[in-house]
């Protein structure tokens, strides 16, 4: 069936657009057009278009296997038959471009093909140059069409290398290159100085990469109330401005969104922000939940630290953090997940300055805590003393140890809060904490009639539990000196005499 071959029949780069490949084939051999092309193949006029071009027939004429042809062909993936592929990559039909060709003539000339992401509609400009694209013939003025003379000629005859253009902001820049990137398969740029979320769009797939973007420029030109959404411009440019030193412009946007609704909403954040709530973050054609993520989290932090009406629906929260630790908990979570009643996980959360946060939710309020900025308390592996052993292992006695507890001078770190019980680790930290305070480190022979032993003090039978513990507290801060150890213990702390009657002397007079 097969019976003419193109005199010149140059391989397809693995990055080069078909539309790009065809004219590059027809210029090469001469032809005025690529319809000769096509008609060298035996297309009919109908299966000239791009989205249903017949590759056998094309494979035919340039002698290249027809799978080379498809792997940058623009035709429906299998099983999905209203989509459309750009290099193998699954994308809808209106993110392809491909009735009017736009390059950068300066990538042309250094590349020598057109590579596939100029077929993308966003592709607006040169990521690598910062230059507007030529889409019109500077000397006809009219449209570039596919049917030209060649890559860099028009049908009438026009230079299409020698056209001026001007430059795009360094924002538009960084979102294209990240586009270019995503389209052509490779890595993401090492720098990412405009603080673009590079990494997360980049591991969404590319149909979803465009997908967020769009919805994001919607809702600024929506917000703006100015420009029109559907020129493409006009995306890239809202786009960019809203992504680049992610999140703060996309909170912005939420902000500005805000402004505009009725002063008295109320009710779920989700609903009140439905249109991009939905559009972004409930969207399946956005892809995994996992790559959409960074969204949700961007969101939660402008519904629970920027915006102070409605509450945050629970499926906001739903699904955050890594797989088996989500990142936001509800406090009813976070008291299942350390393993304390509701009440306790209150009364841990507003005394210990964990990272939560008060999310109004009608007249009532909840609480969302952040798992990723607070450790929760756990209970560390190790032997946990019950008081009688943790006070003798201590030279303390079982009183005096239970109201440093209680006054938060004996440390709890590693148990739960709200198990009994003193942890190993803890008793270690204390005593080393209260031995680091002897400045010689290690067992000294100070002893003389200006100094009293820490054991004397705390174990004596003279004075009240108020005054050991105001005495162990004038210790700690320095206000009672420490000047040697005797044996090593904290009982055999070596204080000073005098500083300590100074400072037991006043409660022991208010006493008496
Ligand atoms: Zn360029
Ligand atoms: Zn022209």
């Amino acid at each position: 069936m097969i019976t003419s071959l193109l005199v010149r029949h140059p391989a397809p780069y693995p990055t080069e657009s078909l539309l790009g490949y065809v004219l590059r084939v027809s210029e090469g051999n001469g032809y005025s057009s690529p319809w000769s092309v096509y008609h060298l193949a035996g297309l009919k006029s109908h299966e000239m278009r791009a989205s249903c071009v017949r590759l056998e027939k094309l494979a035919g004429i340039t002698n290249w296997p027809e799978e080379r042809l498809d792997a940058i062909a623009y035709s429906a993936p299998p099983g999905q038959p209203r989509w459309s592929r750009l290099l193998g990559q699954p994308v809808l039909p209106q993110d392809l471009n491909l009735s009017h060709p736009r390059f950068c003539p300066e990538c042309l000339r250094e590349k020598g093909f057109l590579e596939a992401h100029w077929d993308l509609a966003l592709m607006v400009a040169c990521p690598i140059h910062r230059c507007l694209l030529v889409s019109s013939c500077p000397e006809c003025g009219r449209r570039l069409r596919w049917f030209r003379h060649g890559l860099l000629e028009c049908e009438c005859g026009g230079d299409l290398s020698g056209c001026e253009l001007s430059s795009i902001p360094e924002a538009e820049a960084s979102l294209l290159d990240m586009i270019r990137r995503k389209a052509l398969s490779s890595t993401a740029h090492t720098s990412n100085p405009m603080s673009l979320p590079q990494d997360q769009l980049m591991a969404m797939g590319l149909r979803s990469m465009l997908l967020a973007i769009r919805t994001i420029a919607k809702h600024r030109i929506l917000a703006d109330g100015t420009g029109d959404s559907s020129k493409t411009t006009e995306i890239v440019s809202a786009a960019s401005r809203v992504l680049v030193e992610w999140p703060k412009n996309f909170i912005a946007l939420l902000e500005d969104i805000g402004r505009q609704l009725p002063a008295d909403i109320s009710g779920g954040v989700g609903k009140q922000f439905s249109g991009i709530y939905w559009g972004l973050l409930r969207n399946k054609a956005m892809g995994d939940s996992k790559q959409t993520e960074f969204l949700r989290v961007a969101f939660l932090d402008f519904a629970t630290n920027h915006w102070g009406r409605g509450f945050v629906d629970h499926k906001i929260i739903q699904n955050l953090g890594r797989p088996g630790s989500k990142r936001f908990l509800t406090q009813t979570e976070f008291a299942a997940k350390i393993g304390v009643q509701q009440s306790t996980a209150a009364r841990l959360l507003k005394n210990s300055g964990l990272s939560s946060k008060r999310v109004k939710c009608g007249a009532a309020d909840r609480i969302v805590v952040d798992t990723y900025e607070l450790s929760i308390p756990t209970t560390w592996p190790g032997k946990i003393y019950r008081v009688r052993e943790a006070a003798k292992r201590l030279g303390l006695s079982v009183s005096l140890l239970k109201s440093l507890k209680a006054e938060g001078i004996y440390k709890v770190g590693h148990l739960l809060p709200t198990r009994p019980g003193f942890h190993e680790l803890d008793l270690r930290y204390f005593t080393k904490k209260l031995l680091n305070l002897n400045p010689l480190h290690g067992p000294s022979a100070v002893r003389h009639e200006r100094t009293v032993t820490l054991q004397s003090v705390l174990c004596g039978r003279r004075d009240s539990l108020e005054i050991k513990l105001s005495a162990v507290r004038a210790i700690l801060t320095g206000y009672i000196s420490v000047l040697g150890n005797s044996d090593a213990t904290i009982g055999g702390l070596v204080i000073d005499a005098a500083a300590y009657e100074q400072v037991v002397d006043h409660p022991r007079k208010k006493l008496a």
